[in-house]
């Protein structure tokens, strides 16, 4: 059985304060799930995020990573850094990393790869642009993403791979796929995934759904067969919201 997850993108909100104030609502009011739950705070505040959360069943993922070692990286953080405070999920490839600093297929790939190679677990986001959508390239083009960041992986190593499909014109805007778009692209993800290994590999990865997932529409997405839970961002920043997503699940 595939493991449902839902995780939390919190992006550049939430100073330390803030963070262990949410963090403490949220374990407060987080109901039994079998579902994975996952935060992912700003690098300066995974630290104290860890220590709010010892002995709570939410994991705490970053956002970000570069694929050295270490070295003359000014401004980046390495796998080694973040397993050293025990956190072992990295969320890469998210669109705003790819439209804001120009992180390309080519550039994830070496990420992913360094990611997994330090046995991390990698929540690998993509998805097409509006226009794209529009001009009916939505399929190639999320093969593609696929194809360029992943498929130079060995099968083994989709046991640590998480798929976040979020299709930019949903991120942020309110604008969310229907379940129906949603299913139709998880569906056709995972029949890419098997033909580029084999069924096994495609029935055992997880695939979230981001882009606006609110309380709201959370229980038709998560209700289609190929979605397995959801990356959330605005909607992970209030605790009440999360908590409804999460019991969606
Ligand atoms: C995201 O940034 O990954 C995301 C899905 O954002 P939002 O839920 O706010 O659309």
């Amino acid at each position: 059985m595939r493991t449902k997850i839902v995780a939390g993108n919190w992006k550049m909100n939430k100073n330390l304060e803030e963070t262990e104030a949410l963090l403490s609502e949220l374990s407060a009011k987080l109901p039994d799930t079998d579902a994975e739950v996952i935060v992912a705070p700003t690098f300066v505040n995974l630290v104290a995020a860890q220590r709010s959360l010892q002995g709570s069943v939410i994991q705490v993922a970053a956002q970000n990573m570069h694929f050295a070692e270490n070295g003359a990286y000014t401004g980046e953080i390495s796998a080694d850094m973040l397993l050293h405070i025990d956190v072992d999920t990295v969320i890469l490839g998210h669109s705003e990393r790819r439209s804001h600093f120009g992180e390309t297929d080519e550039l994830l790939a070496k990420k992913v790869k360094a990611a997994l190679e330090k046995d991390m677990t990698v929540i690998f986001c993509f998805g097409e642009e509006l226009e794209e959508r529009k001009s009916e390239t939505h399929f190639s083009v999320v093969e593609s993403q696929l194809k360029n960041a992943l498929f130079d992986l060995d099968a083994q190593a989709w046991k640590n791979i998480v798929l976040a499909y979020e299709p930019v014109w949903a991120i942020g805007t309110g604008e969310t796929a229907s379940p129906e778009q949603a299913q139709e692209m998880h569906a056709f993800i995972r029949k890419t995934i098997a033909g580029a290994y084999n069924d096994s590999v495609a029935d055992e990865v997880s695939i979230l759904y981001g882009g606006s997932v609110k309380p709201a529409n959370a229980s038709d997405i998560f209700s289609k067969p190929d979605v397995d839970g959801g990356l959330i961002g605005g909607a992970s920043l209030k605790s009440t919201d999360f908590v409804d997503i999460i019991k969606a699940i």
